[in-house]
């Protein structure tokens, strides 16, 4: 598809190539008019091996264009193809809509109970039945008949995954804060992420029927990070709450709705539907259950959807209270039977009126996908900055800081700030003192951030969700590494390094005091393999406190020269002596890293 969307424009020396990425060898040649071995032995002279109907990427596309004369402009079809079928509605026909909502904050502050307040309570306009279904999002009508859309999934998750895929769902984030305690961790994680969305918010400061509840140090503290509510004076609303008893739980809701009016929502009811899937299934008897919300248009029974490379007939519509529906509009949750699949969370969809176009639309995509799978890294790492800044489209490289002390963390973002050029702006999304977390991880998913850990590591669950998301963690003990090799990266030339590489982990269990020979730890290789000759990193709680080799290592009474994993054994470590019982000895090896293109 590449080759018959690529066009040549005009003969002479700046002639520009319009193509996709990933376009094979010969295509390229083609396109190019010059012969294929011309197009191998140029790359060959640039360090690439390739061979005829390799695919390449678009940094060694546009390298190797650069070499015969031509600019290369990069297409992207998907995105095209939404553009062109993006619809502009005329301001007449646009109509109010609810406002779509999420609720997050610091775990047991009470995101569960106030959305299941809201759910059953009496704040709503009473449909009889209630609520009975989970299926991700809810809708509640006020006794004003206004109208709310609730993410019914409390948390980060729901509103990571949304904007992992670039959806825009929720209008306006609910920060649930605990009065009896204060505004912790994931409070300010939660803040982070609302902000890296720019979505507003109002804070919910919770349990103020508890004895010891104390309001006025929250919205203290949160004055503190720099956020202001309106009774101090600032843009930030907040309403105390009781979600257990349901205190002034009305008066949240209407100052949701007084935000949703300044935001003045609105879209045209009267089209093709299209929005997010909030979540997918599959169900046993049914098959795909997919929750939908619909953000324009309306939804009919029958109507032809497609969701990345899903799609589908709609062939049942239910509403959280499992009453069938036959259309929806903007707004509104459904759970829906009949795609031939589960598509992601976030994903968009859209309804088409021709099968056939749509069909072949998820299908193209499906082979996009996986193309784009095995070739391309989905999140930014240093690697993939080259080949983004040859893409064109890279404007922004996100990092997420966590280190052992506060010093460190702000000097770092501020000379990673500075590093800002004309073409991309360096931008810190989350920095703070301590362990790597899986909300970090999961916020460096949403917004496409590097992690950096200064003296810091992941915790276990969130190395693994970094694994996963393919999210990409540089560990640095020296601020200027750090500095040094995301400038190289910026500027795209990555030097082949000396990269450390953790080869195993091990736990100390007993600490021994022993005169005259100092420190000596009782302890077991969870996985690798310790040397006598491994350099080794001591973390404590996630944090490392010392860098050095070991003085010793034994099994029973004997020198060693290796232990391997899932055995105990005994070490002590050179010049250091204040080894803790649960203190990780975190074994790594220098290694010589090439760059790949
Ligand atoms: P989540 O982890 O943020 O979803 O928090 P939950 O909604 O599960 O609440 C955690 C605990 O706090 C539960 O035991 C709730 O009963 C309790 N809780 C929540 N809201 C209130 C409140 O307004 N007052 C009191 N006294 N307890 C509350």
């Amino acid at each position: 598809m590449a080759e018959k969307r690529a066009i040549k424009e005009g003969e002479d020396v700046d002639s520009k190539l319009q193509l996709t990425e990933f376009i094979s060898v010969s295509e390229l040649a083609n396109l190019m008019d010059v012969n294929f071995t011309d197009v191998i032995s140029k790359c060959m002279s640039l360090g690439i091996m390739v061979s005829i109907n390799q695919r390449l990427d678009a940094e060694v596309i546009e390298l190797v264009a650069s070499e015969f004369g031509f600019e290369v402009e990069f297409i992207n079809l998907e995105q095209e193809a939404e553009q062109e079928a993006e619809i502009i509605d005329a301001p007449e026909d646009m109509e109010p809509r609810a406002p779509i909502v999420t609720i997050m904050g610091h775990v047991d502050h009470g995101k569960t109970s106030l959305l299941d307040y809201i759910r059953r309570a009496n704040v709503v306009a009473g449909e009889a039945g209630g609520i009975t279904q989970h299926i991700g999002a809810y809708e509640v009508t006020l006794e004003n008949g206004k109208e709310i859309t609730f993410l019914d999934t409390p948390g980060h998750e729901a509103f990571t995954a949304m904007r992992a895929r670039g959806a825009k769902v929720t209008d306006i984030a609910v920060i649930v804060v605990s009065a009896d305690d204060s505004v912790m961790p994931q409070t300010k994680e939660a803040i982070s992420h609302a902000q890296a969305a720019g979505v507003p918010m109002i804070f919910a400061i919770n349990k103020i029927d508890k004895d010891g509840a104390n309001p006025d140090r929250i919205r203290e503290q949160l004055s503190a990070m720099n956020i202001l509510v309106e009774e101090w004076g600032g843009k930030y609303q907040s309403q105390d709450i009781s979600a257990k008893s349901g205190l002034n739980v009305d008066l949240l809701l209407e100052k949701i709705l007084l935000e949703a009016e300044i935001l003045d929502l609105k879209a045209n009811p009267n089209r093709f539907a299209n929005g997010s899937v909030v979540e997918a299934s599959l169900d046993k008897g049914r098959g795909f259950v997919s929750t939908i919300l619909v953000q324009s248009g309306t939804l009919k029974i029958g109507d032809m959807i497609v969701a990345g490379s899903i799609f589908g007939r709609v062939k049942a519509m239910t509403d959280e209270r499992g009453k069938k529906k036959t259309k929806a509009g903007p707004s509104t949750p459904v759970q829906i039977l009949g795609l031939n699949g589960a598509p992601q969370s976030g994903e968009k969809f859209k309804v088409y009126d021709d099968e056939v176009e749509a069909k072949e639309i998820a299908n193209h995509r499906a082979q996009i996908l996986r193309e784009q799978g095995m070739r391309t890294k989905k999140h930014i790492t240093l690697d993939e900055i080259g080949r983004r800044l040859a893409l064109g489209n890279f404007k922004q490289l996100n990092v997420i800081i966590k280190g052992d002390v506060d010093g460190s963390v702000e000097a770092l973002s501020d000379s990673l700030q500075r590093l800002s050029t004309a073409e991309i702006a360096v931008s810190v999304v989350h920095k703070a003192v301590g362990q790597i977390t899986e909300s970090d991880v999961l916020l460096a998913t949403a917004s496409d951030a590097i992690i950096l850990g200064f003296q810091v590591r992941p915790s276990s669950q969130a190395a693994k969700l970094a694994e996963n998301e393919n999210i990409e963690i540089r560990y640095y003990s020296i601020i200027y590494d750090a500095i040094d090799e995301i400038r190289s990266a910026m500027e795209g030339l990555l030097e082949p390094k000396i990269e450390k590489k953790a080869v195993c982990n091990i736990e100390v269990r007993e600490v021994f005091k022993i005169t005259g020979v100092g420190t000596i730890a009782g302890c077991y290789v969870m996985d690798g393999k310790i040397k006598r000759d491994t350099k080794i990193n001591l973390v404590r709680e996630g944090i490392v406190i010392y860098t050095g080799e070991l003085a010793s290592l034994k099994r029973y009474k004997d020198d060693v020269k290796e232990v391997l994993s899932g055995t105990e054994c005994g070490l002590g470590i050179k010049n250091y002596n204040d080894l803790k019982e649960g203190d990780i000895i975190e074994g790594y090896e220098e290694i010589e890293v090439k760059r790949t293109l």
